[in-house]
């Protein structure tokens, strides 16, 4: 077979970048040759979050698309893959366009699924059956295998790189599709994350980040011993050319926490940034949620966290509009957000996901405008707050890890001769824009900070 181009595009979290990276890496190795152009792609693969309804609809736009491409190429190649594959199945499968259909847990499969799309020319559908079973000791060797196997650096960053510390969840959050679509919580051995961060670092990756749905109760068994997350980012620190590490997403949780929190404050490879998403203010909407903490106790948990971490960067996740919620709840989660005083916030309207307890059991009960002006209320509440946080930079030096060329043109940035404008981001997740030469992309670099906006710091090379 002559090397076939590919196409991916890619929706949704880290994770599912991190999926990308993987699927890129493998291909690649199959022989197939990626290509970033939709028209001169023979495959086009879609890996797909199935998170919000917003994302389904967008990936399904996308398919009509491609649906009318296929009509002068009819031997295009077109598969969905990730949490929306796994979710709808041979319903995908039937669309005009579509070729593969496959889950998560069948990735490492892509490359054999794709050459048999090309020898049979028939429709091919790799999903897990029961994913809310455990996975099999076979399946998590075969998931290992391919995990471990590829090189996973994130294009668009050169010296950084994802890797993951846990699969699934067992959360069942009431709103949430994630444990059904990458099915139970299963954590990757100790001694394997370390091998593929040490192997990274030999490749010249500087920043490697530890994925996980709940990322802080990371915990595997070995003998008489538990390993935590704070073991992993511990050893992690001893890995020569490795300079920064950080982790995401964090569940609201005591179980490790003061460990984590002493490790970031020991080790100074561990970023001082943690994402820990408090969903809502109001305990009745949080219990409704399956979130198992109230707001004054989650409040307290921010507290520990910044006595032992002083300098830490606090970044959250909410949903408005959850079914049942009250002016009065919402109005509690403003005052949560107040008091966080997060460096960002991530702010959702409720989207009801089907085979969720919140979709089989409650009502969306808040209507459509409602929750428009709620998330525009908590967004300006969350914006003067950033507005706040990023003032005190100016006049300050900041350490970033360059990116590469800023997709937007800012204005005013000071001008430095003929070099374009670069974006990066320091330890703390804030994204800095300067200018400088791109060959600086992938190096760290100092910055002094001239300016400032709510989520981004402006400012010149020094
Ligand atoms: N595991 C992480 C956690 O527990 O925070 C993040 C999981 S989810 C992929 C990322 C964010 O999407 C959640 O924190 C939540 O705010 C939001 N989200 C999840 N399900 C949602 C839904 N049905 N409607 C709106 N937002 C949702
Ligand atoms: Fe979803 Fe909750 Fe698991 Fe996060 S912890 S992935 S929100 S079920």
């Amino acid at each position: 077979m002559s090397a076939k181009t590919v196409h991916i595009k890619s929706f949704g979290c880290q994770m599912n970048k991190l999926d990308t990276a993987l699927m890129a890496s493998a291909l690649t190795k199959a022989e197939f040759a990626l290509t970033d152009s939709v028209k001169e792609a023979d495959v086009v693969l879609i890996n797909t979050c199935s998170v919000r309804e917003h994302a389904e609809q967008r990936v399904l736009s996308h398919l009509g698309h491609l649906k009318h491409i296929k009509k002068s190429r009819p031997d295009m190649v077109v598969g969905v893959i990730g949490c929306m594959a796994q979710r709808l199945g041979d319903k995908l499968l039937e669309h005009e366009a579509v070729n593969i259909v496959c889950g998560p847990t069948q990735i490492p499969q892509i490359a054999d699924l794709l050459k048999q799309a090309f020898e049979k020319n028939e429709k091919r559908l790799a999903v897990t059956e029961k994913i809310l079973q455990k996975t099999t000791e076979n399946q998590n060797q075969t998931l290992e295998r391919f995990e471990s196997a590829y090189g996973i650096e994130d294009k668009k960053i050169p010296s950084q790189a994802y890797v993951r510390a846990m699969r699934g969840c067992n959360n069942f959050c009431a709103y949430c599709i994630v444990p059904y679509v990458r099915g139970p919580e299963v954590c990757r051995a100790p001694e394997a994350i370390i091998e593929q961060i040490k192997r990274l670092a030999s490749q010249g990756i500087k920043q490697v980040t530890l994925l996980g749905q709940t990322v802080n109760s990371y915990k595997y068994k070995k003998g008489e011993r538990t390993y935590c997350l704070a073991d992993l980012l511990d050893a992690a620190s001893d890995i020569e050319g490795i300079e920064w590490l950080k982790f995401v997403t964090s569940y609201p949780s005591d179980e490790f926490f003061d460990e984590i929190l002493q490790v970031m404050a020991d080790a100074p490879k561990v970023c001082n940034y943690l994402h820990l998403p408090a969903q809502s203010g109001s305990d009745k909407i949080l219990h409704a949620m399956n979130r198992h903490y109230s707001a004054a106790w989650y409040l307290e948990l921010l507290a520990k966290a910044r006595t032992t971490v002083p300098s830490i960067a606090i970044a959250g996740d909410f949903i408005v509009g959850f079914p049942g919620e009250t002016e009065d709840d919402f109005n509690k989660t403003v005052e949560l957000l107040k008091k966080a005083r997060y460096r960002n916030s991530f702010i959702f309207k409720y989207s009801p996901r089907p085979g969720t307890t919140a979709d089989k059991r409650l009502q969306d009960t808040v209507p459509a405008n409602v929750k428009q002006k709620r998330i525009a209320e908590l967004l300006a509440a969350q914006e003067k707050i950033s507005d706040q946080l990023s003032r005190d930079f100016l006049g300050k030096e900041v350490k970033v890890l360059v990116e590469g060329l800023s997709k937007k043109s800012h204005s005013n940035i000071g001008d430095s001769g003929d070099n374009p404008q670069l974006v990066g981001r320091t330890a703390t997740d804030y994204i800095v824009v300067f200018n400088g030469q791109v060959s600086l992309a992938g190096q760290f670099a100092k910055v002094k900070i001239t300016r400032t906006s709510p989520l981004t710091l402006f400012g010149e090379l020094i």
